[in-house]
């Protein structure tokens, strides 16, 4: 039945106590601008990458299409799908209503956040080293944003 991996897709779950990592990857970049994916662990599943994070994941073959303005609804048939870890799912609202506390965690004691604006990485500190690069995609120092919270 399955001809591709174009004719499937993968959703997957995140949890709420997700690593800041994936938030910060998923919630502030396009994949128009960078390809996600390649800048955190997955797992493959039907030739599919899902977050190796994610709670659980379902797999769907694509049996229609809807456009409308903005968006493109898939319609999808479960083809497989599996339980990863049993812990309390993230809701959007929940992520919307806590996104600044999730990000807050890790700059205790007054600390800066440097983001990388290529693939999202946040580096934690009052100010970056002149030599600094991104541990993760390599850019140096001018790639990186300064977010005070
Ligand atoms: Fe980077």
């Amino acid at each position: 039945m399955k001809e591709g991996k174009n004719d499937c897709f993968a959703l997957f779950v995140l949890g709420k106590g997700v690593s800041r990592e994936v938030i910060q990857l998923f919630g502030m970049n396009s994949m128009r601008n960078i390809n996600k994916f390649d800048y955190i662990n997955m797992i493959e599943v039907e030739d599919l990458k899902v977050v190796e994070e994610s709670l659980g994941y379902m797999i769907c073959e694509i049996v229609d299409m809807i456009e409308n303005d903005t968006h493109t609804l898939f319609i999808g048939k479960l083809i497989e799908a599996d339980i990863l870890k049993d812990e309390e799912a993230m809701s959007y609202s929940y992520y919307q209503e806590n996104k600044n506390e999730l990000i807050k965690e890790t700059t205790k004691e007054g600390k800066g956040a440097w983001t990388c604006t290529i693939c999202g990485y946040i580096h934690y500190e009052e100010d970056l080293p002149e030599d600094f690069v991104c541990p993760k995609c390599g850019v140096d120092r001018t790639l990186f944003e300064k977010r005070e919270i």
